[in-house]
């Protein structure tokens, strides 16, 4: 359940309240996020447990089978907990599989349709006559802590890579007006984030939808494209990260406001694989050499860019060789950080009925010794930061009075950790200056800068 607000009783009657169970990805944070803003500002509480709920929105994930399975069980147990249940997200939009599983809910709807949901929240659970009794805050109801936000450009994808139905769940890209993104960015800065995730299937494309089109920030020229809307986002103050850059080439042109300070020096940049057979068949970009090339240049202009990375292994017709090929890409291309999954067909994705299946051992083994290598050069990596002085966001303390903090190079829950030592407590989101002291495979150790020895 979300950890929004109990309910409250108001004159003399209990408001109608809301559970939200939100499964997946940060994209579906985001919707969750939407849909309880909504809510609150209508005036329903938002219910902390099954018990205190009228009614339990499950917003569901329907990407790999493990996910829709999740999902399915997710709405089980709300079923079994409070009984009255409406489901939404990207399983929604198969409806005809929830209501085989589970007949009883009340109303399925599909992804980012958040006016769906709410018109089946008011059919079966109306809202109280006095709604906007309690102020919502201007940056909406947040599921993340109260100092990083999660901001969302776009919705859909636009490409059909062979192993996700992303498309098929969410249609195609649709870009959120620059203005928009923006008023929500301040209203998020104002209400004390310091750090912005920019989310969306697909960052490097917005605006695309839109030919980028022209738009007037403040008396400003700019087109509705991620390299306008970084400058923007970049005059901020906060820290401003991108996830999910697909590898374009006007990629490019963000390099330098990372080197200028405006953007964190950080890329998420699925890369997915790295021989152009197996990229060809994932119906991405195939050009391994030419993207080495490119993060050498991108280093250049920003020496200190950190690239996170993900990579499937065990997509179907994957030879021994081309696993290799993946290898000797991530020796050469030294990457800060990387997740590796094992393929997993997906209903519906042409790469499910590909030929030559890869036996499950096998792409486990090949997981295994791309994380074996990865951790070695991340080891490598974070040693090579001893002893700089580095700003650190604060996420909180540890159980031996340590600060888990962040540098401007790891995400919250996907990177590593900065764990200082000997700082006088403070609160989560205070940027501190440190001094690294040791480094294991995925987190860094310090002490803060002014006390530290030089
Ligand atoms: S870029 Fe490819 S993997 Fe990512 S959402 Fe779009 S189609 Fe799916």
């Amino acid at each position: 359940m979300s950890t929004a607000p109990a309910s409250r009783v108001r004159r003399g009657r209990r408001r109608p309240a809301i559970g939200l169970v939100s499964l997946g990805c940060a994209k579906a944070l985001v919707d969750s996020e939407r849909i309880l803003t909504r809510l609150r500002a209508e005036g329903y509480a938002i219910a902390p447990s099954y018990q205190g709920a009228d009614l339990v929105v499950v917003n569901t994930c329907g990407f790999l089978i493990s996910a829709r399975r999740e999902s399915l069980e997710a709405i089980g147990e709300a079923l079994a907990e409070n009984g009255r249940v409406i489901v939404t997200g990207c399983l929604g939009a198969e409806p005809q599989r929830i209501l085989e599983a589970h007949p009883e809910v009340l109303a399925v709807t599909g992804p980012h349709r958040t006016e769906a949901v709410l018109e089946a929240i008011h059919a079966h659970l109306p809202p109280p006559h006095a709604p906007f009794l309690d102020l919502v805050p201007p940056a909406g109801l947040k599921l993340t802590p109260a100092h990083y936000a999660w901001l969302k450009i776009a919705e859909g994808c636009h490409n059909r890579c062979s192993f996700c139905i992303i498309p098929k769940l969410r249609g195609d890209l649709v870009s959120r007006p620059m203005a928009e993104i923006l008023a929500e960015a301040e209203a998020l800065v104002r209400s004390g984030r310091k750090e912005l995730l920019v989310v969306s299937q697909d960052t490097g494309a917005y605006g695309l939808d839109t030919r980028f089109a022209p738009v007037t920030i403040d008396g400003r020229e700019r087109r509705t494209r991620i390299l306008d809307l970084a400058l923007e986002l970049g005059r901020l103050g906060a820290w401003i990260r991108l996830h999910y850059v697909y590898p374009y080439p006007h990629v490019d042109e963000l390099v330098p406001l990372m080197a200028e300070g405006r953007i964190l020096p950080y890329l998420d940049i699925p890369f997915q694989h790295a021989s152009p057979r197996i990229l060809r068949a994932m119906r991405r970009p195939a050009a391994p050499e030419r993207v080495l090339d490119r993060i050498a240049q991108w280093r250049r202009i920003c020496p200190e860019l950190a690239i996170r990375s993900t990579f499937i292994v065990g997509f179907p017709g994957e030879s021994e060789a081309d696993f290799a090929e993946l290898l000797a890409f991530l020796e050469a291309a030294r990457l800060d950080r990387v997740g590796c999954f094992v393929f997993e067909p997906v209903e519906g994705a042409p790469a499910s009925d590909l030929p030559e299946p890869v036996p499950e051992e096998v792409a486990e083994d090949r997981r295994a010794r791309l994380m074996a290598l990865q951790e070695r050069i991340s080891a490598e990596k974070l040693a090579g930061r001893i002893g700089r002085i580095e700003p650190v966001l604060v996420d909180g303390v540890d159980e031996a009075g340590r600060l888990v903090a962040r540098s401007r190079f790891d995400a919250p829950e996907v990177d590593g950790r900065v764990l200082v030592e000997g700082a006088a407590p403070v609160p989560a989101g205070t940027i501190l200056e440190v001094r690294i002291t040791g480094a294991d495979t995925h987190d860094l150790f310090a002490v803060p800068a002014a006390e530290a020895p030089s």
